[in-house]
């Protein structure tokens, strides 16, 4: 390809050399291109599996209704509504990851976080139901965001889902959202069952979980994390995660000042 191609990705990194500095631009064109590959082919196989398993949930959820159904069957349809309904959430978390990925612009909105968090809240508070936890939301800022809400809200839910479903019964979570000195915080605080050191870099990455059968049986699918990040980076934030094993977690996300709206914007 020619230095003319306007369609080249190029990489820039400034090292010191000596008493000089060095300047090294990598072509990454291929890189992006396999990477751009990569994306659509997820995004299109999980977009071609939506209409297949919508059409195998329907017909299982009408024969489970049968109520002349042979005893011994019974346990078959259950596991295989089961497991259908496990692969549609997969698909879902999926297609969402790509959808984030892929539409590098999004359209952004302000914010009302007071109301956002109160939803999440409200949500977490059904989901909570069987684990009887203690949940606080502590709001100490009107501030707002400029971002997708939809987007937004799947991520700071996912943290807040998890948080409950990683903390034995009975456990007390704070989600919070708070002025700084930088921008905003938002924060989510669990006295779970801790994160060992080694595994805390790995956790936003696709289907990485800890304890995979614990993550089942709580019905995740393993790319939740994954949402969070990217999400974030559209407001260049990074997540940040401190935790101690059988202590608790707490992941926090520092939104800076240039997302941060006071009230709409007309
Ligand atoms: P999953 O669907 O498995 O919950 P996530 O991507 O949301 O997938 O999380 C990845 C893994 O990180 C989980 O399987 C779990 O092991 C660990 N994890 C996430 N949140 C917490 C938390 N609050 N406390 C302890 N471990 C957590």
């Amino acid at each position: 390809a020619s230095w003319r191609d306007p369609k080249r990705y190029l990489k820039c990194e400034l090292t010191p050399f000596g008493d000089e500095k060095l300047l090294i631009i990598y072509d990454v064109t291929r890189l992006h291109h396999l990477e751009q590959m990569r994306r659509d082919f997820v995004a299109n196989v999980s977009h071609e599996l939506r209409t297949p398993l919508t059409v195998l949930m329907g017909y299982l959820e009408n024969f489970s209704d049968q109520p002349d159904m042979p005893p011994h069957w019974q346990r078959g349809f259950e596991l295989m509504t089961q497991q259908t309904a496990r692969m549609n959430r997969i698909v879902n978390d999926l297609l969402l990851l790509s959808r984030i990925e892929i539409e590098e612009t999004h359209e952004f909105h302000y914010i009302n976080m007071t109301k956002l968090l109160t939803h999440i809240y409200d949500d977490a508070q059904a989901y909570n139901s069987e684990y009887g936890h203690s949940i606080r939301l502590q709001i100490d800022t009107y501030d707002g965001l400029y971002g997708s809400e939809m987007y937004l809200n799947s991520a700071l839910s996912n943290l807040v889902i998890n948080a409950i479903k990683y903390t034995p019964k009975g456990g007390n979570i704070t989600i919070s959202w708070a002025k700084t000195s930088e921008g905003c915080r938002f924060a989510v605080e669990d006295d779970g069952i801790g994160i060992a050191p080694q595994h805390i870099t790995r956790l936003t990455e696709r289907f990485y979980r800890i304890d995979s059968g614990r993550s089942r049986a709580t019905g995740g699918t393993g790319l939740g994390l994954a949402i969070v990040k990217h999400v974030l980076y559209q407001y260049d934030v990074n997540l940040q995660i401190e935790s101690t094993e059988g202590v608790g977690s707490t992941f926090s996300a520092l939104f800076p000042a240039n997302h941060i709206r006071s009230e709409p914007t007309l």
